[in-house]
């Protein structure tokens, strides 16, 4: 799983999507306050579902912001 050193060298934002109810959201590094080095994955972080409460995600990374405002449309 995606770690948070991955998310703040490329300084991109990730977008995750609830395996339990399909809830998506999408987090920057500075949501994640994600520092090089950080080997804690997302779940690690405490990062889980804002509908159920699941920590159970598929992390997708984007390479630009219209991918990540495609994948909060695209639900
Ligand atoms: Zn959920």
């Amino acid at each position: 799983m995606l770690t948070l050193h991955e998310v703040a060298a490329n300084s991109c934002s990730v977008g995750v999507e609830c395996i339990h109810c399909i809830h998506r959201a999408v987090f920057t590094a500075k949501d994640l306050r994600a520092k090089q080095g950080d080997r804690r994955t997302l779940a690690d972080a405490g990062v889980r579902c804002g509908e159920c409460g699941s920590r159970q995600f598929s992390v997708v990374q984007f390479t630009s912001p219209d991918k990540a405002h495609a994948f909060l449309r695209n639900r």
